[in-house]
């Protein structure tokens, strides 16, 4: 067991990968029939789930570990909570029917897992966007029967994105049940991949963030935060770039709108970066750089930024310590690491 008696504060990592054994399984099935359409799929569980290199074999391992070894590795690196998610890209890959199915299981085997370790573990509900009447109605059992504490996607599902309103039931029940939606990285969808994958910047080096970052935006100008304006969105990664872009958002918007060019760009009851700093949390995933990390707490809200580890994927006991030394009060500090994930994701 962990202890805090040399710090007054928790470490709750909240981004922290998990698959199920029967997840893994239909990837391994996937990629080994190649039909899917996704070329940015099979080049990242290409690698984690069939390279024999030591990084995607240890990876292999901790993400389906749920006991022991993903225990210990929280114990030596002083992660005391894990907010878990199903890996990306979740069950987003499959047709609706076996998409719904693998997505109940594994929320029924997380609140298992949870139940083992309460102290230890927390998790948001995967779903299955192709299907969203189906994903609204698991998301509502996932929080009210399982105790998850909200839902996430992987960006865009099968090349489609969730600014399309065919996907809004998701979004109406997030806001009903007053949890937040993480919106996690997928690799770039079919139709914007291939810049990427001939330079191997498809995956967490730059694709995914230009996926999610894309997504994001796509939400706010097609006008869903003023359709659900209670909606609480979640990004990794400090953002996925877009609190640095805010000024040059906001001053392009407005330009696009005023002249009337583009169906797409309808106006808004207010600007992009409102939007970005009051419907939106963000979390320090794989970005543990106090640069990025203090410009975002500046400009979005020291309460609105989470500790995150992005475990397996960023497994660095050294970025612990460098999370520790970033530059903030007592207060701010207990507020970064535990306090403002226990409000937003009311563990
Ligand atoms: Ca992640």
């Amino acid at each position: 067991m962990s202890t805090t008696h040399h710090r007054d504060y928790k470490r709750i990592a909240t981004e922290e990968g998990w698959i199920t054994k029967e997840l893994m399984d239909r990837y391994l099935a996937l990629l080994e029939r190649g039909d899917h359409g996704d070329p940015g799929f099979q080049n990242l569980w290409g690698f984690f789930g069939t390279s024999q290199s030591p990084r995607a074999r240890g990876l292999f391992e901790r993400i389906q570990d749920m006991d022991a070894r993903r225990l210990a590795d929280m114990d030596a690196t002083g992660i005391d909570m894990q907010l878990l998610m199903l890996t990306s890209p979740g069950v987003q890959v499959f047709e609706s029917a076996d998409a719904c199915a693998l997505a109940s299981s594994s929320n029924d085997q997380l609140a298992e897992t949870i139940a083992r370790h309460p102290h230890r573990f927390s998790g948001l509900a995967a779903f299955a966007p192709q299907a969203p009447e189906a994903a609204a109605v698991e998301i509502e059992r996932s929080v009210n029967r399982l105790g998850l504490k909200g839902a996430l996607v992987n960006s865009h599902t099968q090349g489609r994105y969730m600014d399309d309103e065919f996907f809004w039931p998701i979004f109406e029940v997030c806001e009903a049940l007053d949890v937040p939606l993480y919106i996690h990285p997928n690799t770039p969808s079919p139709q914007m991949v291939e810049p990427f994958l001939s330079r191997c910047l498809d995956a967490a080096i730059f694709g995914f963030q230009a996926e999610t970052g894309l997504h994001v935006l796509r939400l706010i100008v097609s006008g869903v935060f003023d359709r659900f304006p209670k909606l609480k969105i979640v990004l990794g990664h400090c953002g996925e770039g877009l609190p640095f872009w805010l000024y040059r958002i906001d001053f392009m918007h407005a330009g696009i709108v005023r002249s009337g060019r583009s169906e797409g760009a309808k106006p808004l009851k207010r600007k992009p970066s409102d939007y970005l700093r009051e419907n939106f949390f963000y979390t320090t995933s794989g970005m543990a750089w106090e640069p990025a990390i203090t410009f975002v707490q500046q400009q979005m809200g020291y309460d609105r930024v989470m500790y995150a580890m992005d475990y397996p994927y960023q497994f660095e006991a050294d970025e612990v310590k460098a999370m520790d030394a970033l530059p903030l009060s007592p207060e701010q500090k207990k507020m970064f690491f535990q306090t403002n994930a226990e409000r937003i994701f009311r563990l």
